[in-house]
C-alpha cells in the first residue's frame, strides 16, 4: 500500500536543503512529548558558557554545567533535537566506532587504557539521567550485534574479550540457534548480546534533557543559527539578531555545523543514513520477532539496525551516503533489507521514512578539542553517537570546571582532515568503502 511516507519519501534532512527548521517527519516527531517553542536570541547576552547546537552533545554539556552551577545559554539553529539526536536509531551502542585494539596500535597503550576506561560510560550516563530526572523516553535494555558469517562471529568473540578486559560484564556470545531467542530471522550465524546496551526514543530523551537544563536555570534559544564565533579570551558568538559574550564556548553542531566555524569544516564529513517505521504490528508478532525486546545491528560495513517500538512498530535503519545526501526513495532503499530480515514483513505498510546526517572522522574516533582561547568542540562520533555524545558532554563540563584530564585523553589524539578537500573527499571515501565492501563480498 502506498502511504504518504512511501510516496514522498525523500524529505530533505537539513534546513539548508528545505529551508525547514521543523523536525523531520519521523515517527519520533509524531510521538514526541510536547515541547515549547523557545524564542530566538535577540540582542546582547552575557553568560558563563555558550553552547552551540541542541542535540545530545549540546544538551548534555549544558546539563552537566548547569548541575555544576554555571550559567548556560544554548543556541540552536532549528529546534531542540532537530539534528541526528532527534531522529536516530535510538540504539545505545557501547564502545567507539574504532575498536580499542586499533586505538592501542595507533595511539599507544595509555591512550587505549584511558579510552577503554570510558567506553561504557555514555550508556551509564543516559541511565543515570533518565532515573535522576525521571525522563520519559521509553528506555529499554539490551542490544545485539548480529553476525552473518564465521568471520564476523570471530570478530565479535574478539570484541567480547577486549571489552571484558575493560570491565564489561554483560556480554554473551550467541550461536546461530541461541540468537533466535532474541531475533527471529534465519539470517545470522550468531551474535553478541550486550546487556549494558539498550534503546530509547531519542527525541524524547533530548527534549527531556532540555527541560532539565531549563529547570537548572539554563536558557535555550531555538531558531538561532550561529553565523560566526569571535575567538579570544572572551569569545563572542553571533547570530542574525543577537550576540552572546561568554567565558567559554562549546561547539556541538556536529554534521550540521556547515561553514559556521571554518577551522572545523574539513575535520568531519556528513554522512546520511535512513530509517523507516512500519505500521503498528500485532503485539504477538512483535513478541515473536523480538522475544527479548532488544535492538539489533548487524556487523556489515554498511549495516542494518532495527528494533521494536513501544507501539509495536519496527524501526528499521540502514545505508550510508557519504556527503550527507537524502535519497529520493528511502522506502525503496530499505524495504529489501527489511524483507530479507523478516520475509513476512515484505509488504508491511511503511508509515514513516526519514533521513539524517551523522559526522564521520577519518580515524572513526570522536574528535574533541579546543580552538583559540576557551572555545571547545566535540563532533565526529562516526555513527556511535547516542552514548558517546553523553560521555563527551560530561567530559567537556569536567574540563571547563577545572578537571581536564579525561577530556584531554580525547583532545590529545591526532585527528586528520579528509583527504581531497571538499571536492574529492566524498569520492575518495567511497573508494575506501568499496574496498571494504568488496572484501566483505568475497568473505575476507
Ligand atoms: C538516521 C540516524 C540514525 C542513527 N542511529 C544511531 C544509533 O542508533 N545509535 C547511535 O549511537 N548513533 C546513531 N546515530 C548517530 C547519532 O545520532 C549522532 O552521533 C548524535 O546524535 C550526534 O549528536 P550531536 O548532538 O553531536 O549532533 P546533532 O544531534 O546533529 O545536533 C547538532 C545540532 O546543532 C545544530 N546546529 C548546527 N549548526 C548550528 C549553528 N551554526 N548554530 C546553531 N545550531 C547549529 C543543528 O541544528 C542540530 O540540532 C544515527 C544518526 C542518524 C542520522
Amino acid at each position: 500500500m502506498n502511504t504518504t511516507a512511501e510516496r514522498t519519501t525523500a524529505r530533505a534532512a537539513t534546513p539548508g536543503a528545505t529551508g525547514s527548521p521543523e523536525h523531520a517527519e519521523s515517527w519520533y516527531a509524531a510521538t514526541a512529548r510536547s515541547s515549547p517553542e523557545r524564542p530566538p536570541l535577540e540582542g546582547e547576552v552575557t553568560t558563563d558558557v555558550c553552547v552551540v547546537g541542541a542535540g545530545f552533545s549540546g544538551m548534555v554539556t549544558a546539563l552537566h554545567l548547569a548541575e555544576r552551577g554555571y550559567a548556560v545559554t544554548v543556541l540552536e539553529a532549528a529546534r531542540v533535537g532537530w539534528g541526528a539526536s532527534g531522529r536516530n536509531g535510538g540504539q545505545l551502542v557501547n564502545g567507539y566506532s574504532r575498536d580499542l585494539d586499533t586505538i592501542e596500535k595507533r595511539y599507544g597503550a595509555e591512550a587505549a587504557r584511558q579510552l577503554g576506561s570510558m567506553a561504557f560510560e555514555g550508556a551509564d550516563i543516559i541511565r543515570e539521567l533518565v532515573k535522576r530526572y525521571d525522563i520519559d523516553c521509553g528506555l529499554r535494555s539490551g542490544g545485539l550485534f548480529a553476525a552473518f558469517n564465521r568471520r564476523q562471529l570471530r570478530e565479535l568473540e574478539q570484541q567480547k574479550k577486549e571489552w571484558e578486559a575493560y570491565g564489561h560484564q554483560g556480554l554473551e556470545l550467541l550461536d546461530g540457534d541461541s540468537i533466535r531467542a532474541h531475533v527471529a530471522t534465519d539470517l545470522y550465524a550468531g551474535g553478541l548480546l550486550d546487556r549494558w546496551s539498550g534503546h530509547v526514543h531519542p527525541l524524547n530523551l533530548v527534549l527531556g534533557e532540555a527541560e532539565v537544563v531549563e529547570s537548572l536555570g539554563g536558557t535555550i534559544h531555538e531558531h538561532s543559527a550561529v553565523t560566526r564565533v569571535e575567538q579570544g579570551e572572551r569569545p563572542v558568538v553571533h547570530t542574525a539578531n543577537g550576540r552572546v559574550s561568554a567565558k567559554h564556548v562549546v561547539l556541538c553542531g556536529n554534521a550540521y555545523l556547515g561553514d559556521a566555524v571554518p577551522a572545523l569544516r574539513d575535520r568531519v564529513m556528513p554522512v546520511s543514513t535512513q530509517v523507516v517505521a512500519t505500521e503498528p504490528l500485532e503485539q504477538a508478532v512483535i513478541e515473536r520477532l523480538f522475544p527479548s525486546g532488544v535492538c539489533v545491528e548487524d556487523c556489515n560495513y554498511i549495516l542494518d539496525y532495527y528494533r521494536p517500538t513501544a507501539d509495536n512498530r519496527i524501526l528499521f535503519g540502514g545505508g550510508t551516503i557519504y556527503g550527507g545526501v537524502t535519497p529520493d526513495d528511502i522506502v525503496g532503499k530499505l524495504r529489501p533489507h527489511l524483507a530479507r530480515t523478516f520475509p513476512e514483513l515484505a509488504d508491511a505498510r511503511i508509515d514513516y521514512a526519514w533521513s539524517g546526517n551523522f559526522a564521520l572522522t577519518l580515524t572513526r574516533i570522536p574528535h574533541m578539542g579546543r580552538l583559540n582561547g576557551p572555545v571547545y568542540f566535540t563532533h565526529g562520533y562516526s555513527g556511535h553517537g547516542v552514548t558517546t555524545t553523553h560521555l563527551a558532554g560530561r567530559l567537556i563540563a569536567e574540563a571547563i570546571d577545572g578537571e581536564p584530564e579525561r577530556f584531554d585523553a580525547f583532545a590529545s589524539l591526532r585527528n586528520y582532515p579528509f583527504p581531497g578537500g571538499r571536492a574529492l573527499r566524498v569520492p575518495l571515501t567511497m573508494l575506501g568503502a568499496w574496498y571494504y565492501l568488496a572484501k566483505e563480498k568475497i568473505g575476507l
